[in-house]
Order: C-alpha cells, then structure tokens, then sequence
C-alpha cells in the first residue's frame, strides 16, 4: 500500500471538466475526466446550502486552508474522491456558475462576474491531497485510520465504497433505504441501524453465507440484486412463517443460519407457538434468545438454553447427605462410580471434585430444585451431559 501526498493539484486543474448533475444532486466528474468526485458510496452533495458551499468559495479568496483532501487512485488515469467530495464540489460548482457569493459591497457575484485577480486566486489555489493506491483490503484498512468527516465509515460502508458499483447503488436502494415500506416489518428480525447499511449487511451476510466482501466482488458489476432479494425474502418468509409470534429477542438472530440450517424441516406453527410460550415461561431458561433455535433444532440441545444451574446451599446440602450415606454403606459419594466395578467404587470425592446434576433432565421437565439434584464425580457428570 502506497500514500502519497500530493501538493501541486490546482482548484482550477479539478475544475477542468467539471460536471455537476443538478438531478441526481452529485458532483460527478473533474479533473479532465481523471477524477470520480462522488462515487457511488458517497452519500449527496449537501453542502448547497448557501452556507456551507460559500464558506468553501470564503476560504478560497481568503487563503485559508481546504483541509486535506484524500483520493483513491484507482489507476494511471482514474481517482476517486474518498474525503473532500463535497468541497471539491462546491468550488466546481461556484466555478461553472452554479451559485453566487455576496461581496463586500452586497451585491451577489457569480464566478464570471469576479476580478480576474479573484477569479485567479480560485483556480490558481493548490490543494492538499493524499493519494492512496493498493489491494482493496489494504485500501480497506487504510479508510479505517482515517475518519471521514468526523464519522468512522463501519465495515459494511467500508465494503460498500470499495465494491461501489452498479450492485452497490441498487442493494442501497433496496435494503438502506428507510422510505422502503418493508423495513417496519423487517426490523422483527434485523437489528441496527437502515442508514448505516446494517439491513444491508444483514441480507449479504445471509445470502453470501457470512462472506460478504468475496460475494460483493463477484457481483459488482451486475445490474440487479435479483438474488439477494429473493435470498433475503426467503430467510423472512421461512422465519414469519414458522414462529407466528414478534419477539424482541428475535431480532438480530442468525436466520440466514436457520435458514439454511432447517429450512427442510417442516414445524407446525401452533406447536411451535406453544413451545415458545411454553419456554418463555419457563424461569430456568436463562437465554431466551436461544428458544429459537432450541425449537427449530428438535428441542434437544439445552445448551443453547442456557438453563439455571443449582446453587451453592443445595450443591452442599446434597453432597453431605450423598457422602454421610455412602461411608455408612461403605461405597463412593459418587452414586455412579458406586454402581461401577472400577478402583473408584469406594472413593470418596471431596465436594470440589463433584458437580451437580439433574437427576431427571430438565428437558424431561427435572426441576432444578433440591429434590431433582444429586453430586456426580465430574467424570460421570460430563459423561452424563454429553448423552
Ligand atoms: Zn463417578
């Protein structure tokens, strides 16, 4: 990865051919047509507001600094603008006769209108540029350590300016537009932000199966996003359809894993909607987050679960009564090893080398409550929630 500075860049060297698209509200083009000033990524030109355009153009005739200025270089003959776009237009536009500034004597001044020395002063300012050039992923990295206009781009706005292309524009207008009457609906499932590109993130993650920048690549010139709106309505009907219920803990949930995951496995909706109340309920699950996918994967797996385990009093209440009786009967604390015909059939464990387990599991609805808990060695006791 290469930067480079670059001090000799006129204002009046961007202008040349400079085109401003008044429709689209972009500054598209300068530098003889060498320079990209609002690629795709960027968001519009907003500094036309009769303020901040003009403190540009106030700058310039005063000689006060522009900043610094960062292009891309894409090759010999192409750069695009990374910081500075709405500075750069903003002059381009004063200097094609887009806008006035007013004078010192009130009156309202187009550039044409401007002394020459004025007019010269403009173009003749040079501007102060850092010039960057490499692989995507080091360019990638390079974006992170520079904070554009005082807001750090995220990883997504990252892959969206290095993958910028006809792709990008339309998976914008679809997925980070928040005038998109889906979206209401769709944050039942997707967490973050629309703007910052998160609904977007989300529906390349499900669609790329998690490898976002490889499946941007790859589809960068493509002129629909025919797949990933047919990927990502999938996902929603699959998920809309086989949990009835709008919960907070779904959004934000792996459903492009699901998905992919279960989507053959067909659920009755109803039984599904009672297990989840069922579980909701339920004060030993302590991960609600994880129901979901508990249910989808057959209710098996309590892990995800992340059920409520015996506390302290009960582990130390129990271990004294398993130990008392099994030096009496003359056998292992462990009730499993005391049953087994291994040199541990009378061993005593000390109680920090037991756990405590359910004796009826608690997906077979085993409490955990003193009378559903016994101390087992930790090897029996892994063995045992391993089954
Ligand atoms: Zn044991």
């Amino acid at each position: 990865m290469e930067t480079k500075l670059i001090t000799d860049i006129t204002v009046g060297q961007i202008c040349d051919g400079f085109v401003y698209n008044e429709f689209e509200g972009k500054g598209l083009f300068g530098l003889s047509g060498k320079l990209v000033i609002q690629p795709e990524y960027q968001r519009n030109y907003i500094y036309a507001d009769g303020k901040k355009d003009v403190a540009v153009i106030d700058s310039l005739l005063k000689g006060y600094p522009l900043g610094l200025i960062y292009f891309v270089k894409v090759n010999d003959n192409k750069y695009e603008v990374l910081d500075g776009q709405q500075r750069i237009t903003s002059f381009g536009r004063f200097v094609t006769g887009k806008f006035a500034i007013i004078g010192e004597d009130g009156i309202p001044h187009y550039f044409g209108g401007l002394a020459k020395d004025l007019q010269d002063k403009i173009m003749g300012t040079k501007l102060t540029i850092y010039e960057c050039s490499g692989t995507e992923s080091e360019i990638k990295a390079w974006f992170r350590t520079i904070n554009i206009v005082g807001v750090p781009l995220n990883d997504q706005e990252l892959s969206n300016a290095i993958h910028s292309g006809p792709f990008v524009t339309k998976a914008k207008e679809e997925f980070s537009n928040s005038q998109n009457a889906n979206i209401q609906k769709w944050s039942a499932y997707i967490s973050g932000d629309v703007k910052r590109q998160d609904y977007l993130k989300t529906a390349l993650e499900w669609v790329s199966k998690g490898n976002i920048d490889s499946y941007m690549s790859l589809h960068r010139f493509d002129d629909n996003i025919v797949e990933l709106k047919a990927y990502f309505n999938s996902v929603i009907d699959w998920t809309s359809a086989v949990f009835m219920d709008v919960e907070s803990e779904m959004r934000g949930l792996p459903w492009g894993q699901f998905y992919e995951k279960y989507h053959s496995i067909s659920y009755n909706p109803n039984e599904v909607h009672e297990k989840l109340k069922e579980l909701y309920e339920d004060f030993y699950v302590k991960n609600k987050k994880g129901i979901y996918e508990y249910i989808l994967s057959g209710c098996s797996d309590t892990k995800i679960l992340d059920i409520r385990i015996f506390d302290e009093v009960t582990k130390k209440s129990v271990y004294a009564k398993q130990t008392d009786q099994a030096i009496k009967k003359g056998v292992s604390n462990c009730p499993l090893c005391a049953i087994g015909h291994d040199s541990n059939k009378k061993r005593i464990y000390k109680i920090n080398e037991m756990d405590a387990d359910h004796v009826s599991a608690w997906s077979n609805g085993g409490a955990t409550d003193i009378s559903n808990c016994q101390m087992l060695c930790k090897t029996h006791n892994r063995a045992k929630g391993n089954k």
